[in-house]
């Protein structure tokens, strides 16, 4: 039995580079990561936080955990949002996330089990070339439809109809997700507003495939080549992503593979140069007090923090309060590295926590550029009965440019499409 501890944690170890085993040696124990970890700050075991990870990734790559000691840590690595703020506050510098979904992939290839729901989740998204399961048919929907409902300036064009300098890149939850789809068409809307020759891929758009990476998905080296190939072939001069997630996935994590170095900008980025430019007029005043949550993967993971802040600065009779935590300490809502899959309940605690701090501002919302944290918000607002509106940032945008075009106008007319 030793020997077989042995041979799979010399299988794990196989599937970390060498930085990341001298990084398990390296952590100090010091405990900094602890008190900051958004996970450990709802569920106070040792094993869930940074120092407990390390302490078990460790202990399996020498084969020297016992059965107990082994199932907790299988448990705990899965319980991590792979929000990185363990990374940002360790003395060391361990590339935390990384490790993390270095891990999940090591520990896959070594024939160890992942969370069921996870599992399924991966087998989904790459059956259906999305997370929701539905037809890539109906991806461009959200475009034709709110066209058809006289929310657009224009007609979106298809690229396969006309190519543009500027590829707008929608992602599963913008194109798909009723609740979401208000952030493709307000991105549409603010781009022709703006004057932007875009188009989009629509039925042709791919799953960006960074989910697979987040949760250590082996073929995600492959599906990601694809995706490369395909973004590559068109040429567009800008890639606009409105989904930090997906911004993550074309910026960040392609950017590892071999020409995946891509021309990506996520939205916010872009319309802080559109009002820089005087492109994009905001006429209306905003009168609300709001805070800012910055999103994991557009905050920590990509160095997004000043752009949005520009943004919203821009807007007329827009207060802005700072959250205690913000920029590189922002705590997440707990929708990342597929945490909700493996423990919900925990995830909803994390929203909670965070509309609890957003409250202490004093703000009467919360915004922020990512529509999966908006959902991680939401599911927070439920749970403490918080009057906190949160807010999508193309929504506040929205009511400074075209009032008139609001999400619940937005999800009404889609709806009605059929
Ligand atoms: S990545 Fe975030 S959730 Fe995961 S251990 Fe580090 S601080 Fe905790
Ligand atoms: S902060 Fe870094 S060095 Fe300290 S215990 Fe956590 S992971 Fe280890």
């Amino acid at each position: 039995m030793a020997q077989d501890d042995k041979a799979q944690g010399g299988r794990v170890a196989a599937g970390l580079s060498w930085r990341q085993l001298i990084e398990l040696e390296a952590c100090a124990r010091c405990g900094e990561c602890k008190g900051w970890c958004p996970v450990y700050t709802q569920d106070a075991r040792e094993a869930i936080c940074a120092r407990g990870k390390l302490d078990g990734l460790r202990g399996l790559v020498r084969g020297s955990l016992s059965e107990g000691e082994r199932s907790v840590f299988l448990e705990s690595l899965y319980e991590c949002s792979a929000c990185g703020q363990c990374h940002v506050v360790c003395p060391v510098r361990i590339d935390t996330p990384e490790l993390w979904e270095q891990a999940r992939l090591a520990l896959g290839r070594a024939g160890f089990p992942r969370p069921e729901s996870q599992t399924r989740a991966l087998a989904g998204i790459k059956r259906h070339n999305n997370s929701y399961a539905k037809p890539q048919a109906e991806r461009g929907l959200w475009a034709e439809r709110a066209w058809q409902a006289g929310l657009l300036l224009a007609p979106v064009r298809l690229w396969r109809e006309r190519p543009a300098p500027v590829l707008y890149f929608a992602g599963c939850t913008g194109s798909l997700d009723p609740a979401m789809q208000f952030v493709a068409v307000l991105s549409a809307r603010l781009l022709q507003e703006a004057g932007v020759d875009f188009a989009i891929l629509g039925p042709d758009e791919p799953c960006c495939a960074s989910k697979l990476r987040r949760m250590g998905d082996e073929t995600f080296p492959q599906e990601a080549a694809q995706r490369i190939e395909l973004l590559r072939g068109l040429g567009a001069e800008t890639i606009v992503a409105s989904c930090a997630g997906c911004f993550k996935g074309l910026h960040g994590d392609f950017a590892r593979l071999p020409g995946g170095v891509l021309p990506v900008l996520h939205l916010t980025q872009m319309l802080d140069r559109l009002i820089a430019a005087g492109r994009l007029p905001l006429r209306h005043a905003v009168p609300l007090r709001v805070t800012y949550h910055d999103p994991c993967h557009l905050g920590r993971h990509s160095q997004i923090y000043e752009e949005p802040r520009r943004v919203l600065a821009a807007v007329p009779g827009l207060e802005f309060v700072e959250l205690a935590r913000a920029g590189a300490f922002s705590s997440c809502c707990g929708m990342g590295g597929g945490l909700k899959l493996a423990n919900e309940g925990l995830q909803h605690r994390m929203g909670a926590h965070r509309i609890r701090e957003a409250e202490a501002t004093g703000a009467s919302a919360i915004v922020t550029p990512c529509q999966t944290c908006c959902i991680g918000l939401a599911n927070g607002v439920k749970e403490t009965g918080s009057p906190l509106r949160v807010m999508h940032l193309n929504e506040v945008l929205a009511r400074a440019v075209c009032p008139e075009i609001t999400p619940e106008k937005v999800a009404a007319a889609l709806a009605a499409g059929g």
